[in-house]
């Protein structure tokens, strides 16, 4: 049904900012694994930080938010069929072991193993042509539907990290939460967050973003380089500040201002410091005293797939609307350098086709 080439277009990482389209062998996948044909890859902000600063040893082939068709099922495999659509996720947790039994997956030693591969050292391997799926990642396999695009399958794996972040806030319908940075993930928070009744605050430098970030459900907006800015959390919290900070934006100051507009056992939530040696003085009496609490959140939940994928096919949240550039396999490191210097137009970019 499907001819399989023995070999195929890759973008190797071979060091720091040295991306290179290389042409390798088609994976081979033993009775327990597929092989898929990759249809789009979305730009993830992880991938981008590994290959600017050189954080895991090359050669790797990233890319994680990857869609595409089923080409071949190892002998032993039950359940996925040669043509099917899919949507996958890399990381995939045991659910046995000490993390796992405290729900704290990201920090299972099977899911900080990358079950999917390209070639090299398993590390995603979406910015190719296939795919190899190592047995442990098949339960993250998920079937997309006939009405939806392959660039609705890519979205699971970002959106999936955003509903497991909002699943960690303590929020009540009505409360206050303000979302800082309206990139795809932070416009990803607003319309989760959006859709349970929170009064969302969304803010970014970009003008389009905001008013993205309105039509995905935020009930204000902000310009963050705005005169006033904490004035008007204030006025619009009615002072008593906010019940949770989302930080989807790695600028510190925006931690140090959270902590000044969140009430009382209000939440402050990390999501985009994910560079390690940053540092922060915080007043601890604002921990400890007003009882905040500053939390972070990485990576996927493996339970919430199913809910992730229902958001996301029946358009609660169109996340394929955020697309804003598509570039060839071949142009991945140029795909790679707008997603690291966004524009005031670009959101999400995937990798698709040759
Ligand atoms: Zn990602
Ligand atoms: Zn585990």
């Amino acid at each position: 049904m499907f001819e399989i080439p023995k070999t195929m277009k890759a973008v190797v990482y071979r060091g720091v900012n040295d991306l290179r389209v290389e042409t390798l062998p088609v994976p081979r996948v033993g009775a327990n694994e597929l092989l898929v044909k990759v249809a789009v890859c979305g730009v993830c902000p992880t991938d981008i930080k590994k290959i600017q600063y050189g954080t895991v040893a090359p050669p790797r082939v990233f890319g994680h938010e990857t869609a595409g068709t089923i080409v071949r099922v190892g002998a032993r495999v039950r359940g996925f069929a040669v043509g099917e659509r899919v949507g996958l996720h890399h990381h995939v947790p045991c659910l046995d072991c000490h993390a796992c039994r405290h729900r704290a997956f990201a920090q299972c030693a099977q899911y900080k193993r990358t079950g999917i591969t390209a070639g090299f050292e398993p590390a995603g391997g979406g910015y190719a042509e296939y795919v190899r799926v190592l047995a442990f990642c098949l339960p993250g396999v998920v079937k997309i539907p006939r009405k939806n695009s392959f660039m609705d399958g890519a979205m699971l794996e970002p959106v999936n990290t955003v509903l497991k972040a909002v699943k960690r806030l303590n929020v009540l319908k009505g409360d206050y939460v303000w979302v800082a940075g309206q990139g795809p993930i932070g416009l990803f928070f607003t319309r989760i967050l959006a859709l349970r009744g929170i009064r969302v605050i969304a803010s970014d430098l970009f003008q389009n973003r905001l008013r993205l970030a309105r039509e995905y459900g935020a009930a204000y907006v902000l310009d963050a380089a705005a005169a006033g800015f904490a004035e008007s959390i204030q006025r619009i919290t009615r002072r008593a500040g906010l019940d949770a900070a989302v930080i989807a934006t790695p600028a510190d100051v925006l931690v140090k201002q959270a902590f000044e507009f969140t009430r009382g056992a209000g939440q402050i939530l990390l999501f985009a410091h994910t560079k390690r040696g940053q540092e922060l003085a915080v007043d601890l009496a604002r921990i400890c005293v007003d009882e905040k609490d500053l939390m972070g959140s990485y990576s996927a939940d493996f339970t919430l797939q199913h809910e992730a994928a229902r958001l996301v096919f029946s358009r609660r949240i169109d996340a394929a609307s955020l697309v804003t550039h598509q570039f060839a396999l071949n142009e991945t490191a140029a795909a790679i350098a707008l997603a690291a210097r966004p524009t005031p137009e670009s959101l999400k970019i995937v990798v698709a086709g040759k």
